[in-house]
């Protein structure tokens, strides 16, 4: 059996996900027919603070659709240069809806309001790029899932407020957030204009995000949701595994983060230097090593899947799929193949 550790994308769908999937009483979508669908939207909407949500089929359109929304053809979104949006959504934003987007180096992708603050060109006038809105990643994914502390967004929100400026949250593990700090679901979401969740992650459905935001906003949404592709029909079938997942997948949570504690800290215990337990907050954990590649190579021959976030960086996630068992496997193949590696 391997272990895969590469993201928490990867896991299936439990046999009693699997039930609720095939009981779920279902419609048209596209006609807002769908009963599950509707149940999931009003419920996640409820979840974040926010009035309405709509579903989609990815973590990044839900992204993509919150962006424009809150930004025109020609203005600038600012986000931290390891964001998703910016990294992983293959320039979507550019070349879907004309938004360029400015970067800053975020350690840990922490927020840093005094740096947004000087960025921010909220009116920059005929000649340079003016900005509209501004991104949270919540936990941050590429920083090594680190939760945005609510008193550093509080902070940005009245920044941005002040300068008239929209926040967008890319809350792909906003429930791994929510968890790990106690703080509630619509503590972090009403502070944003719009929000996506992914439940497909750590929550382990097969598919599908939420974006929620203003009644008017999702209507929006939803219009751009269907010219790009994404109207589905009798899809309350995906949202069956949505909604169970938040009836059974979310405080369990709890144990992912556990056992990406632990692994980091036996892998310390076993390879000193290659990671500090303590910076691990949530699920992932990342470990700083010579050379990606050979260690990514030898863990797979070993039957331990894990991922390059860079040539001196690999990513471990903990997810539903992964036991305890399957922790103690990883940490022996991974401190095996560090230090094989380190012998050369
Ligand atoms: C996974 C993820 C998304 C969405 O990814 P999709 O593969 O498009 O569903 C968005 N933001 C972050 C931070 C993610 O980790």
């Amino acid at each position: 059996m391997l272990v895969d550790l590469r993201s928490d994308t990867v896991t299936r769908p439990t046999a009693a996900m699997r039930q609720a999937m095939a009981a779920a009483d279902v419609g048209d979508d596209v006609y807002g027919e769908d009963p599950t669908v509707t149940a999931l939207e009003q419920r996640v909407a409820a979840l974040l603070g926010q009035e309405a949500a709509v579903f989609t089929p990815t973590g990044s359109m839900a992204n993509q659709l919150g962006l424009r929304s809150l930004c025109p053809p020609g203005k600038e979104v600012l986000c931290d240069d390891a964001a998703h949006v910016v990294r992983a959504e293959l320039g979507a934003a550019a070349a879907l809806s004309g938004i360029t987007t400015r970067t800053y180096g975020a350690p840990a992708g922490r927020i840093d309001v005094e740096r947004i603050t000087d960025l921010m060109r909220p009116d920059a006038g005929p000649y340079l790029v003016s900005t509209a809105a501004v991104v949270v990643e919540n936990t941050h994914n590429f920083g090594g899932g680190t939760v945005a502390h609510l008193e550093d967004i509080r902070r940005l929100r009245e920044v941005t407020r002040d300068a008239g400026l929209a926040m967008h949250l890319d809350g792909a593990r906003l429930w791994n957030a929510h968890v790990a700090s106690g703080t509630p679901l619509s503590a972090y979401g009403e502070l944003f204009d719009t929000v996506s969740v992914c439940l497909s992650k750590g929550l382990g459905a097969p598919v599908g995000s939420v974006l929620a935001s203003s009644a008017e906003r999702v209507a929006e949404a939803r219009v751009w949701r269907k010219r790009l592709g994404g109207g589905m029909r009798q899809v309350g079938i995906l949202a069956a595994g949505g909604l169970h997942a938040l009836d059974h997948h979310v405080e369990r949570l709890a144990d992912d983060h556990a056992r990406a504690r632990r692994l980091a800290t036996e892998l310390a215990d076993a390879v000193p230097g290659c990671v500090d337990p303590s910076c691990v907050e949530t699920n992932i954990v990342v470990l700083e090593v010579p050379d990606v590649a050979p260690i990514v190579a030898r863990a797979r021959e070993a039957g331990v899947l894990v991922g390059g976030l860079d040539a001196r960086h690999l990513r471990v996630v903990t997810h539903l799929d992964v036991d305890d068992d399957a922790v103690d496997r990883a940490v022996q193949v991974l401190s095996d193949s560090l230090r094989a590696t380190a012998r050369g």
